[in-house]
């Protein structure tokens, strides 16, 4: 892994260059604890630099015709699907997830440019009729100006990419800020932005932390916009800190997302997706499975199975074809997860399986179970992120749908049954962005709608078209060529 190791800078108006600060942190792999990268820690003053980079290069950026800014950004989605297992491979190292997964997280970033190159060529506004003759209506979308990314570490190229591409394709120069545990990949990501030809100042990157570097972009009065992933706190305070300067902000926080087993499932298939959902990426997904609300006519049986699963999944090194489940991010998280182990069985949850660090070098965490789990506890209530999975008893669907939406968290939801009508009742009733129907929380594709309600966002939605709703303000034209002064409202009357 030595290879990797390399000191990065900052990216500032199409310059490689060294922090303010003079400060330097270390980018470690969960897996190993070695370090595979130096980073700069950004302080205001390159934020500011940043900033004002983003600004300058923003009328020129905005005023190239959409279709040429998607050509080069499809430039972009060629090179990263060139790289993709060389990106792939040091996502693992770097964050962690198998291998298989970071292919995923890669090819997810390449769906995304793709998708963001051809909305190049539509961009669309409305046209309607006028109540008026001899006039014309439509509605056009305009860049915002200088917006703001920050991300967490999870998806370490596919949430980045998930807000780069729209926004750049929509004509916004953009500040980016990655994870401090993850800025490698979003470094390459630069480049091959760079590579692809968007040109010097419209995509700016500073790391350091949150504390110093992401509070001064939010607090920068010339940022018009922010889209922010990660944890509920963080989000909560940007909010309202942003609110000082106008800015527009898109929040995805965080999950806690059931999975409704009814008695009628095919309880093989849940147990296969309680597995992927539950322990896939260590749990450390917004979208991961935490909660599994069985029906109680069903619950032994699905114990078992599950058990006898989960009991057989190896931990170890993402790179190695026998891991199914890799590292925990970094020893603040596993230490979280710990704890929560601690709090279910204080709480008189009974521990199934797990609940334990692994005796390994790294940061594993093993697979955990919990069952008897009732909706008072911190488990059943609160995120984890970690390879945890909550059993809690359903007497029906109602039942079922009410222990799901007793959370603060909306976005991801499943249930498994045969029948229609459980499959419609919950799509109508249970509160969250997304459900899957026999299938699990996670799988996400990027030309459809994503997002939360409650306490996981604050109502945008990320990829598809909506996407380009974070990052496009519409203007509303009227167009009168009747040579004369007309009246809405007045000249016609009812
Ligand atoms: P986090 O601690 O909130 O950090 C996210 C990003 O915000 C990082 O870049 C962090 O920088 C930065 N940051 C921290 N404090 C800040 C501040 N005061 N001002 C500005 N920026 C600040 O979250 P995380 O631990 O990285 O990510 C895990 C969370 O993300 C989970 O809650 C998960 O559910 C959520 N998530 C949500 C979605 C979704 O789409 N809904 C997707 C993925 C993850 P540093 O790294 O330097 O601290």
């Amino acid at each position: 892994m030595g290879e990797c190791m390399q000191e990065y800078k900052l990216f500032i108006g199409g310059e490689w260059a060294d922090s303010s600060t003079g400060e330097t942190f270390k980018d470690t792999a969960p897996a190993t604890l070695e370090t595979i990268g130096i980073f700069q820690k950004a302080g205001a003053q390159d934020v500011g630099r940043a900033v004002d980079a983003a600004e300058d290069a923003f009328p020129a950026w905005s005023s190239t015709p959409a279709p040429q800014r998607g050509k080069i950004i499809f430039r972009a989605a060629r090179i990263l699907e060139e790289r993709k297992e060389e990106l792939s491979r040091k996502l693992t190292i770097e964050m962690g997830k198998v291998l298989p997964e970071a292919r995923g997280d890669v090819q997810e970033a390449i769906d995304i440019t793709y998708y963001a190159a051809g909305e190049g060529r539509r961009l669309f506004g409305e046209t309607t009729p006028s109540e008026l003759p001899d006039k014309a209506c439509m509605t056009v979308r305009r860049p915002i100006g200088v917006v703001a990314l920050i991300t967490p570490w999870n998806f370490p190229v596919a949430i980045p990419a998930w807000k780069l591409m729209p926004a750049l394709i929509a004509g916004n120069t953009v500040v980016f800020k990655p994870s401090s545990d993850t800025p490698m990949l979003a470094a390459e990501l630069v480049k091959i932005l760079t590579e692809a030809g968007v040109p010097a100042g419209v995509v700016n990157m500073v790391t350091g932390s949150g504390e110093v570097a992401g509070k001064a972009i939010v607090n920068n009065m010339k940022v018009r916009a922010m889209s922010f992933t990660g944890s509920l706190d963080t989000g909560k305070w940007i909010l309202g800190e942003a609110s000082k300067s106008m800015k527009r902000v898109s929040l995805e926080l965080g999950g806690k997302n059931p999975i409704i087993v009814m008695d009628d499932a095919n309880i093989d298939l849940a147990v296969d997706g309680v597995i992927w959902g539950g322990f896939g990426t260590s749990g450390q997904r917004c979208t991961a499975a935490s909660r599994v609300i069985v029906h109680e006519k069903v619950i032994d049986t699905f114990r078992e199975k599950l058990l006898a699963r989960a009991g057989k999944l190896r931990l170890g090194n993402g790179l190695l074809e026998s891991t199914d489940v890799g590292p925990i991010i970094n020893n603040t998280q596993l230490r979280k997860i710990a704890g929560y182990c601690d709090i279910g069985k204080n709480e008189g949850a009974t521990l199934l399986l797990g609940g334990k660090q692994a005796k390994m070098n790294g940061y594993f965490f093993e697979p955990t179970i919990f069952t008897d789990v009732t909706m008072d506890m911190r488990i059943a209530r609160e995120e984890i992120f970690g390879p945890v999975v909550s059993l809690i008893n359903a007497s029906d669907l109602g039942d079922a749908i009410e222990k799901a939406n007793s959370v603060e968290y909306g976005l991801s939801s499943s249930i498994y049954t045969e029948s229609m009508r459980s499959a419609f009742k919950a799509i109508e009733k249970v509160d969250a962005g997304l459900t899957y129907v026999n299938a699990s929380t996670i799988g996400s594709e990027v030309h459809l709608p994503f997002g939360g309600v409650k306490a996981t966002g604050n109502g945008t939605r990320e990829a598809g078209s909506t996407a380009l709703e974070e990052f496009t303000e519409l203007k509303t034209v009227y167009f009168d060529y009747s040579g004369r002064l007309q009246r809405a409202q007045i000249d016609i009357e009812g």
